[in-house]
């Protein structure tokens, strides 16, 4: 076998700047972190409530381990179902006001496995064009039409909607804040749509879980749209803190992927301590209103600080904070300029993001003070 091809390729990559490579973390997640030996002020990671390493959660991990052990064993429907997923997933449907909810081992997995499982050949997904890669993948497995729309343009949404015809079943689905840009997806419009034109509405909720309404329940809860989004996804990854996603939805759709979803059902199930944490920070994230408002409190300081600056922001309104760059050589010398500097923010390049959008992506999360923030923006003031 000839893979000389690989390291052609690798080299391609390298001469347009886009070659990655992995960078080693040798201390718990938080406002503060040790990469590649050294200390630095992270602002990349997703763990927007500081609960990754929160004691409470940790404690709840250890105790599920000492009473069920570290692996599962097998999958959810042979005899991997253990009684701390059933109980994450009561809660997950209390949190979302939902009939039911069911927990997949990872938000790519969910994507791919709830999209593949629902939609077929004579289906067709409405797509924004940003939405996450697994939500991609998770259409082009399901072999439905993929059909995008412009980012957040109801207007082509709509002409999609109304010329394409004949297809047995239709599906929009949106990120309700993307992941690269920190918008938001106008969602009550998107519902509305849906109504008109007869189409069922999926939700990816990864980056609005527990940052997102009055009680972290997302963008869904934040619009008041509860009872009208046929299904909601999110992960238990980031503001959660812990791993592993989940669907909330009606008790037949719960049924319908315990029966259709590969993704659900050819995987070992969660470690049962993973489902205990998630349990435990859910618990916090609804009744711990003040990590919510230190998060936007951090994150509004940062935008108005960084639209003074002349900084390109693009529309975000979140956590996540573009900094638009266009030449990705250049977001790498920024990010690595800021690194010298005892800060990391990561550059986001292509295929993650379209072409000439390179960007530094910074994220703010409750754990941060003040001062660190000062200290961002002073160490941006020299790029
Ligand atoms: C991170 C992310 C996922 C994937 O979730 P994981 O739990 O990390 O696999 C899915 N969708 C969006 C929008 C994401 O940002």
């Amino acid at each position: 076998m000839n893979i000389s091809f690989l390291e052609k390729d690798l080299a391609h990559m390298e001469n347009l700047r886009l070659r990655r490579s992995l960078k080693r973390v040798d201390s718990p997640q938080g406002r503060e972190i040790v990469l590649n030996g050294q200390r630095v002020l992270n602002f990349s990671s997703n763990d927007y409530l500081g609960l990754a390493n929160d004691a409470r959660i940790k404690h709840a991990a250890l105790e599920a381990i000492q009473r069920y052990g570290l692996g599962a064993g097998a999958s959810r429907l042979i005899c991997g179902n253990m009684t701390p997923h059933e109980k994450l997933e009561a809660e997950l449907a209390i949190f979302k006001n939902t009939e039911s909810a069911l927990v997949f081992s990872s938000g790519y997995m969910a994507n791919t496995g709830i999209i593949s499982a629902l939609m077929g050949r004579d289906d067709i997904v409405l797509s924004d064009k940003l939405n996450h890669a697994s939500i991609i993948d998770g259409i082009i497995l399901s072999r439905a039409q993929l059909q995008r729309y412009p980012h957040v343009d109801m207007q082509a949404l709509e002409e999609i909607l109304k010329n394409r015809k004949g297809y047995k079943h239709k599906l929009i689905v949106t990120d309700t804040v993307f992941s690269m840009d920190g918008d938001k997806a106008p969602l009550k419009e998107i519902v509305d749509l849906a109504r008109r034109y007869e189409a069922m509405v999926m939700v990816d909720e990864a980056h609005a879980m527990g940052v997102l309404g009055a009680q972290g329940g997302g963008r869904v809860e934040e619009l008041g749209l509860q009872g009208q989004v046929d299904i909601q996804m999110g992960t238990l990854s980031k503001a959660v803190g812990c791993c592993g996603a989940y669907m909330c939805g009606t008790q037949i759709l719960r049924e319908y992927l315990i029966n259709k979803s590969r993704e659900f059902i050819y995987t070992t199930a969660m470690p049962p301590a993973l489902a205990q944490a998630a349990c435990v920070a859910l618990q916090i994230i609804r009744q711990d209103n003040q990590l919510r408002r230190q998060l936007k409190d951090n994150a509004d300081y940062l935008h108005k600080k960084l639209k003074t600056m002349g900084f390109d922001t693009m529309n975000s309104t979140t956590p996540i904070i573009p900094l638009l760059v266009k030449d990705p050589g250049r977001a790498v010398a920024f990010s690595q300029h800021l690194l010298k500097q005892g800060i990391f923010v990561q550059a986001i390049r292509p295929p993650t993001v379209p072409v000439n959008t390179a960007r530094l992506r910074l994220t703010v999360t409750a754990a941060h003070t003040r001062r660190d923030l000062d200290q961002l923006l002073q160490a941006l003031r020299t790029i």
